[in-house]
């Protein structure tokens, strides 16, 4: 595996690759899990060759957000990655990515209002600025990105669209762990009896699920039963409870055909997001 550092190189890399291959890539902040894989794995069935990028953005946090206790350990991404076959890894430098007098932001407006917009101001805007930046310096054919985070996957795929970028989105599905909690980096924070806590947010979105298979359209009484649900949970502060359209994420009132429905919420000083598509025609 090729562990790249500076942007030209990897853009260099890029361009001679492109001659005669397809790039897969998977966007990271590393302290990588199954989910992470999953991508990866995708990317080796679709692409000829995967470029795997670790990057902790400090523009996608806020002022009191963890950029600083984010969980970062490089050799054993770097092993995990290994392991996969990985082509290439791009671990570029905070200082080469964000220079001094960098002023160009990527902002995809309306979508990145709703569901984690409204408490996580401007996080979006660093999202698509640097996945922007990566698909410049990496040039894929193909990029690889997680269901998990539902409203930065619409928010990549619209500026795809709107900026025609040269560059197919690959939807990937939520890796869980056995119990059903949605792997994450940020897991890594919880104690034993957070991460008991934590699962009651699947619990909540399967409950709510069984209650919309069984024939319930209407939104406010799927999301009271989930509130009812997690309110249960000594310990754990709701931040949202939502349901919207699947690619607006807009509120819906009633779900007919499908929906989205988005939890986030806290458990002690780790914020947890998770989400289920609600389908009519899904047994
Ligand atoms: P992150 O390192 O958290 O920025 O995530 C990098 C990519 O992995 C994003 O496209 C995430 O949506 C995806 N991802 C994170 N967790 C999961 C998961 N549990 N299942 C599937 N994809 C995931």
């Amino acid at each position: 595996m090729l562990i790249v550092r500076k942007i030209q190189e990897m853009q260099s890399l890029a361009n001679d690759f492109r001659k005669e291959k397809k790039i897969g890539f998977v966007p990271t902040m590393g302290f990588l899990h199954e989910g992470h894989l999953s991508l990866v794995r995708r990317s080796k069935e679709m692409a000829d060759l995967t470029v795997v990028s670790i990057f902790v953005n400090p523009i996608q946090f806020g002022p009191n957000e963890d950029f600083e206790r984010y969980p970062r350990d490089f050799e054993r991404d770097r092993t995990l990655l290994e392991k996969e076959n990985v082509d290439v890894l791009f671990y570029p430098q905070i200082e080469e990515m964000y220079p001094e007098g960098y002023r160009t932001y990527v902002k995809v407006t309306e979508i990145e209002d709703y569901l984690c917009g409204r408490t996580r101001k401007g996080h979006f805007q660093g999202v698509a600025t640097v996945v922007a930046k990566l698909f410049n310096i990496v040039k894929p054919h193909f990029a690889f990105f997680g269901e998990k985070d539902y409203q930065q996957l619409k928010i990549i795929e619209r500026m795809v669209k709107d900026l025609n970028m040269d560059v197919t989105i690959v939807a990937c599905p939520t890796v869980r762990e056995e119990d059903g909690l949605a792997m994450s980096s940020r897991n890594s924070y919880l104690s034993p009896d957070e991460r008991r806590k934590a699962l009651n947010i699947y619990g909540a979105l399967k409950r709510v699920q069984s209650l919309f298979m069984e024939g319930e359209k209407n939104v406010a009484k799927l999301v009271e039963e989930a509130r009812r649900f997690l309110a249960s949970v000594e310990g754990l502060e709701i931040e949202y409870i939502s349901i919207v359209d699947c690619e607006t994420l807009k509120d819906l009132e009633f779900v007919e055909e499908s929906g989205l429905l988005a939890i986030a919420c806290w458990i002690g000083k780790t914020r947890l997001i998770d989400n289920i598509v609600l389908r009519r025609d899904k047994r």
